[in-house]
Protein backbone atom coordinates (compact mmCIF):
# COMPACT_ATOMS: atom_id res chain seq x y z
CA UNK A 1 0.00 0.00 0.00
CA UNK A 2 1.15 3.83 -1.25
CA UNK A 3 0.07 5.52 1.85
CA UNK A 4 2.73 3.29 4.10
CA UNK A 5 5.21 4.68 2.34
CA UNK A 6 7.71 6.64 4.71
CA UNK A 7 8.15 10.28 4.07
CA UNK A 8 11.61 10.09 2.18
CA UNK A 9 10.11 7.62 0.05
CA UNK A 10 7.79 9.45 -0.92
CA UNK A 11 9.53 12.83 -1.47
CA UNK A 12 11.76 10.37 -3.99
CA UNK A 13 8.59 9.05 -5.66
CA UNK A 14 7.37 12.77 -5.76
CA UNK A 15 4.09 11.88 -3.90
CA UNK A 16 1.57 14.16 -1.77
CA UNK A 17 2.89 14.94 1.56
CA UNK A 18 -0.39 14.26 3.26
CA UNK A 19 -1.32 11.42 2.25
CA UNK A 20 1.86 9.88 0.49
CA UNK A 21 0.23 8.46 -2.15
CA UNK A 22 -0.79 10.90 -4.96
CA UNK A 23 1.82 12.03 -7.78
CA UNK A 24 1.97 15.47 -7.81
CA UNK A 25 3.37 16.41 -10.89
CA UNK A 26 1.63 16.13 -14.61
CA UNK A 27 4.39 16.44 -17.17
CA UNK A 28 8.17 17.60 -16.34
CA UNK A 29 6.67 21.25 -14.61
CA UNK A 30 3.34 20.83 -14.66
CA UNK A 31 1.83 20.17 -11.13
CA UNK A 32 -1.76 18.81 -10.23
CA UNK A 33 -3.51 21.63 -8.43
CA UNK A 34 -5.15 19.11 -5.76
CA UNK A 35 -3.95 15.79 -4.92
CA UNK A 36 -5.98 13.17 -7.08
CA UNK A 37 -5.89 10.77 -4.21
CA UNK A 38 -7.23 13.28 -1.50
CA UNK A 39 -7.80 16.38 -2.39
CA UNK A 40 -5.20 18.37 -0.60
CA UNK A 41 -4.66 22.06 -2.65
CA UNK A 42 -0.81 21.50 -3.68
CA UNK A 43 -0.34 25.24 -3.81
CA UNK A 44 -1.83 26.29 -0.77
CA UNK A 45 -1.60 29.97 -1.85
CA UNK A 46 -0.31 32.18 -3.84
CA UNK A 47 3.43 32.82 -3.76
CA UNK A 48 3.82 29.31 -1.54
CA UNK A 49 6.32 28.03 -3.39
CA UNK A 50 9.08 30.99 -2.38
CA UNK A 51 9.94 28.74 0.26
CA UNK A 52 11.26 26.15 -2.65
CA UNK A 53 13.70 28.29 -3.97
CA UNK A 54 15.87 28.36 -0.57
CA UNK A 55 16.05 24.91 -1.36
CA UNK A 56 16.44 25.08 -4.85
CA UNK A 57 19.85 27.60 -4.54
CA UNK A 58 20.82 24.55 -2.28
CA UNK A 59 20.43 22.23 -4.37
CA UNK A 60 21.79 23.50 -7.30
CA UNK A 61 25.37 24.42 -4.73
CA UNK A 62 25.42 20.88 -3.96
CA UNK A 63 25.24 19.63 -7.71
CA UNK A 64 27.80 21.89 -9.60
CA UNK A 65 30.31 21.72 -6.86
CA UNK A 66 29.69 18.01 -6.89
CA UNK A 67 30.29 18.54 -10.87
CA UNK A 68 32.99 20.92 -10.77
CA UNK A 69 35.19 18.37 -8.41
CA UNK A 70 34.35 15.79 -11.00
CA UNK A 71 35.45 18.07 -13.95
CA UNK A 72 38.64 18.91 -11.98
CA UNK A 73 39.56 15.57 -11.92
CA UNK A 74 38.86 14.36 -15.54
CA UNK A 75 40.14 17.61 -16.77
CA UNK A 76 43.53 18.47 -14.66
CA UNK A 77 44.94 20.65 -17.11
CA UNK A 78 41.63 23.25 -17.33
CA UNK A 79 41.55 26.44 -15.47
CA UNK A 80 39.63 26.45 -11.90
CA UNK A 81 37.00 28.96 -13.60
CA UNK A 82 36.50 27.32 -16.55
CA UNK A 83 36.04 24.26 -14.83
CA UNK A 84 33.44 25.96 -12.73
CA UNK A 85 32.17 27.43 -16.03
CA UNK A 86 31.98 23.93 -17.29
CA UNK A 87 29.91 22.71 -14.47
CA UNK A 88 26.94 24.44 -15.38
CA UNK A 89 26.62 22.15 -18.63
CA UNK A 90 25.86 19.13 -16.85
CA UNK A 91 23.72 21.13 -13.84
CA UNK A 92 21.45 22.77 -16.58
CA UNK A 93 20.10 18.92 -17.58
CA UNK A 94 19.47 18.48 -14.12
CA UNK A 95 17.17 22.32 -13.56
CA UNK A 96 13.97 20.05 -14.05
CA UNK A 97 14.57 17.91 -11.07
CA UNK A 98 15.90 20.40 -9.05
CA UNK A 99 12.51 22.42 -9.89
CA UNK A 100 10.55 18.98 -9.13
CA UNK A 101 12.51 18.09 -5.74
CA UNK A 102 12.54 21.92 -4.21
CA UNK A 103 8.88 21.81 -4.43
CA UNK A 104 8.62 18.10 -3.18
CA UNK A 105 11.44 19.27 -0.27
CA UNK A 106 9.48 21.95 0.76
CA UNK A 107 5.67 20.85 0.67
CA UNK A 108 7.05 17.56 3.02
CA UNK A 109 8.91 20.28 5.12
CA UNK A 110 5.68 22.34 5.86
CA UNK A 111 3.42 19.42 6.03
CA UNK A 112 5.95 18.38 8.89
CA UNK A 113 6.03 21.01 10.84
CA UNK A 114 2.65 23.32 9.96
CA UNK A 115 0.56 19.89 9.84
CA UNK A 116 -2.72 21.46 12.06
CA UNK A 117 -2.86 24.25 9.38
CA UNK A 118 -2.02 21.91 6.21
CA UNK A 119 -5.43 20.25 6.27
CA UNK A 120 -7.48 23.52 6.19
CA UNK A 121 -6.90 23.23 1.85
CA UNK A 122 -8.06 20.54 1.41
CA UNK A 123 -10.94 19.44 -1.41
CA UNK A 124 -12.61 15.82 -0.69
CA UNK A 125 -11.77 13.56 -3.59
CA UNK A 126 -15.74 12.81 -4.85
CA UNK A 127 -15.72 8.87 -4.84
CA UNK A 128 -15.04 6.92 -7.37
CA UNK A 129 -18.37 6.46 -10.39
CA UNK A 130 -20.00 2.98 -9.56
CA UNK A 131 -20.47 0.78 -12.89
ZN1 LIG B 1 -2.67 13.48 -1.17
Amino acid sequence: MKSRLGRWQAILEQRCPRCLNGKVFTGLLDMHEYCPSCGLKLEREQGYFLGAMYISYALALILIVAFALVLMVLLPDVRYEYVVFLAFVPYLLCVPAVFRYSRLIFMHFDRSTNSSTFDEHYRPVPPEPKP
